[in-house]
């Protein structure tokens, strides 16, 4: 089978890849995801332009393009709505790519590209209920479920960064609600919520590096109190969050990805563990080791049309 394209978009960097069946990746490029501009082509002509080259370079005959895209999608459509990490409310992405490719394009939400690519390459293989959970410049998750893939309407399913996980901060999510876990734990939002712990706690607001998530979790491990603190009530959330999420979905393994998780795993995870609500037993819960290619790897598999664990991604857009 000839190589596809796999195109991870996400709300910081987006990355691609000539991606072989056997999941190996020949080649990979990554640049900033815009962070605005004129009108949503420029996000549009930044995925184009990673595809355009990797085809020039390394691939000049793909099978198909597979788009991993932070959410939410409207999957039938191929394009993204109201994404909360990114600057514009809809952005066409199948349409324009398919047209100066010539190729089969599809789009798929990341975090169900995550669980794809674990469910073929990673942890989540020969599990039937597994969910991918990624704690990134936003948060969500996939899920499988009786080893078929958790769908949704549009693609959607367990948009778990918009589940509510507290009512005293009142921190606000990207998507405009307060309460959501997203807008607490994920990388964009952390700064934010440590300025607010600060202010609520009467402690000295943060300034510059010190309030971006690498110098709050740096002063934690140098052992200042406040940002230790601070740490103890993330992991309150983080437990919160998960807790919801093993209610919800029941799974046997939890495999956490982004990068929160991949730069400061040790504070993240199992400082959360103590808070983890035990009404349902505690899965399973493991570091992805896919070194953050899971959605990557997940986009190449739906692209090519494989046989997966739950089917053919075309089969589920039917009606
Ligand atoms: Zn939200």
């Amino acid at each position: 089978m000839a190589p596809v394209i796999a195109v991870d978009l996400g709300g910081t960097w987006t990355r691609a890849g000539v991606v072989l069946g056997d999941g190996q990746i020949l080649a990979e490029r990554s640049v900033a995801t815009p962070k605005g501009g004129g009108s949503p082509a420029v996000i549009t002509e930044c995925v184009a332009s990673l595809v355009r080259e990797l085809c020039t370079s390394f691939c000049p005959r793909p099978e198909a393009i597979g788009i991993s895209a932070a959410g939410p999608v409207d999957i039938r459509h191929g394009a993204l709505r109201n994404p909360p990490n990114l600057p514009f409310r809809d952005i066409p992405l199948v349409e324009p790519l398919a047209a100066e490719f010539n190729l089969p394009v599809i789009l798929v939400n990341d975090c169900h590209a995550g669980i794809i690519g674990e469910a073929v390459f990673g942890d989540a293989r020969g599990i039937a209920n597994a969910v991918y959970l990624t704690l990134s410049t936003g948060i969500g998750a996939g899920v499988l479920d009786g080893g078929r893939l958790l769908f949704g309407r549009e693609g959607n399913a367990a948009e778990v960064g918009h589940f509510v996980v507290d009512t005293t901060y009142r921190v606000r999510c990207g998507c405009g609600h307060e309460g959501h876990w997203e807008g607490y734990a994920s990388g964009s939002h952390l700064p934010r919520f440590f300025a607010r712990w600060c202010e609520f706690h009467g402690r000295p607001l943060p300034h510059g590096r010190d309030g971006e998530p690498a110098g709050v979790f740096a002063r934690a491990r140098d052992g200042d109190a406040d940002a230790t603190a601070f740490i103890d009530e993330l992991a309150r959330i983080n437990g919160r969050g998960i807790s919801d999420l093993i209610v919800a979905y029941d799974p046997e393994r939890i495999i956490l990805d982004g990068a929160v998780v991949r730069e400061n795993g040790d504070l993240i995870y199992p400082r959360c563990l103590p808070y983890i609500d035990r009404f349902l037993p505690l899965p399973e819960i493991l570091v992805s080791r896919l070194g953050g290619r899971a959605p990557l790897l997940g986009a190449a598999v739906l692209a090519e049309g494989h046989d997966t664990p739950f089917g053919s991604f075309r089969d589920l857009l039917k009606d």
